[in-house]
């Protein structure tokens, strides 16, 4: 399948009428696995599509991240992140590069007072200093 059936894939199986923008806001995404903001996004994709505009981008990633075709994330600098990858996996950012890297994580975990609760979401944030941020440290 190429990438663009697969995009029109995607978008029919969330129930999302295509366009040339949502077209390519989910291409952006499906390239970059960064976890990207939305203003990354924009930016981005305005430096190639000057007729694109915030608000459409804006509005695309609220509609996708509605119809479950992309997750979202929140950094401590309350800033939302875009995220293609919307199987449970779990999220460690560094604090030195700002990246977010993706890591598998497996059940069962095992929480202790919740008893009757009905976990609807769960994220897994792991902080620190990421493999190549420490590698240069070293040098
Ligand atoms: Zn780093
Ligand atoms: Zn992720």
């Amino acid at each position: 399948m190429n990438l663009t059936d697969k995009i029109l894939h995607l978008l029919e199986e969330h129930d999302i009428k295509p366009s040339y923008q949502r077209m390519q806001v989910l291409e952006y995404l499906i390239n970059n696995e960064s976890h990207p903001t939305a203003d990354t996004i924009f930016t981005d994709i305005h430096a190639k599509s000057p007729v694109i505009s915030k608000a459409t981008v804006y509005n695309t990633l609220n509609l996708f991240a509605q119809k479950g075709l992309v997750s979202t994330m929140m950094t401590d600098k309350l800033e939302v992140r875009y995220d293609i990858l919307t199987e449970q996996h779990g999220h460690f950012v560094c604090k030195e590069c700002g990246r977010v890297y993706n890591f598998e994580h497996h059940y069962p975990n095992e929480y202790v007072g919740l008893d009757d609760f009905d976990i609807q979401k769960e994220e897994i944030v792991l902080k620190g200093v990421c493999k190549n941020c420490r590698q240069r440290g070293e040098e």
